[in-house]
């Protein structure tokens, strides 16, 4: 397999209050682990920065112009209870946005297999309209809709491992048929979404867990859930929200994965994404906090995506 791996520097500059768990110590660790000699094959590439204009695929202009404009200068602003931004904010969502459409292009042209973004801010709790759970701009849900428009994929599958459900991706896909969303998460917990009967179009498939899931339960749900709707859509793409919040050291979740469990859950979207995607898959770093466990969880992920 031939692996991408997008960051840029500016994505460490994105800073929340103190003592925020969503802080810059966690892409260094990704980083560091990537350095290891396992990791030689691995292309780094910078990611560029996107055009804004493209945030009007998922988010309405005047969102978004509102969220550009609580911008600060210096300092922080708070745009909820634990969702900030800072003064180098948004050109870190550029750079992450802009990485996840230049891994976008790679596949769909056949430079690379498959892509990973070590990029922050995170994404998926950004609903259309709603700026939340440490998100501004849904990354995910922009570059689902760019390989629609630019690279003409019919039926796009989003998966999302993260610990906390994805509510802004399935707000934005809601009812568009086109773009599967299938997410394991942890219920009850932030944001209080995600139950199997939130069906959308007949398009969204949530596989709630319940705290103190392992291992067990979580294959569980993507050999019942997940894996079998994916295989029925028949994804031309297949996007990932890679958050390692379920593993046992995570300090936000009470799930009890292992690194193996990811490289695991890779394999098996890889697999699905051979079968009908041409291997097609852009992963995207979401949650993950503490750093042994999201640099352990994020090496195997990637690993996994080298080794195919
Ligand atoms: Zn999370």
């Amino acid at each position: 397999m031939t692996t991408f791996v997008y960051s840029h520097p500016v994505c460490l500059e994105h800073v929340n209050m103190p003592g925020h768990p969503e802080r810059p110590d966690r892409l260094r660790a990704v980083e560091k682990v990537l350095q290891a000699n396992i990791f030689d094959a691995l292309e780094r590439k910078e990611a560029p920065q996107a055009d804004p204009a493209v945030f009007e695929l998922a988010h309405p202009s005047n969102y978004l112009e509102r969220i550009r404009s609580l911008i600060p200068e210096t300092g922080l602003a708070q745009i909820d209870a634990d969702t900030s931004a800072s003064p180098k904010s948004w050109e870190a969502v550029l750079r992450a946005v802009g990485g996840a459409l230049a891994g976008v292009d790679d596949v769909f042209e056949e430079r690379a297999d498959n892509v990973f973004c070590a990029v922050r801010p995170p994404g998926h709790h950004a609903e259309k309209t709603t700026a939340m759970g440490f998100c501004l701009v849904n990354t995910v849900a922009v570059a689902a809709r760019y390989a629609q428009e630019k690279h003409g994929a019919e039926r796009v599958a989003i998966v999302d491992f993260d610990v906390h459900h994805g509510n802004g991706t399935q707000d934005i896909f809601y009812e568009d048929g086109s773009v599967l969303f299938a997410s394991t998460h942890q219920m009850p917990l932030y944001p209080g979404t995600g139950a199997l009967n939130e069906t959308g179009a007949g398009n969204i498939f949530n596989a709630p867990l319940r705290d103190g899931d392992g291992s067990e339960a979580f294959k569980a749900a993507f050999r019942e859930r997940v894996l079998p709707a994916i295989d029925g859509f028949r994804p031309d793409f297949v996007l990932i929200s890679a958050g390692f919040d379920a593993h046992y050291r995570d300090p936000l979740a009470g799930l009890e994965l292992t690194a193996d469990d990811f490289d695991w859950a890779t394999g098996k979207l890889m697999d699905l994404a051979q079968k009908h995607a041409q291997n097609r898959l852009v992963s995207l770093l979401e949650g993950g906090y503490d750093l042994q466990g999201l640099a352990e969880s994020a090496g195997a992920h990637v690993n996994r995506l080298m080794r195919g």
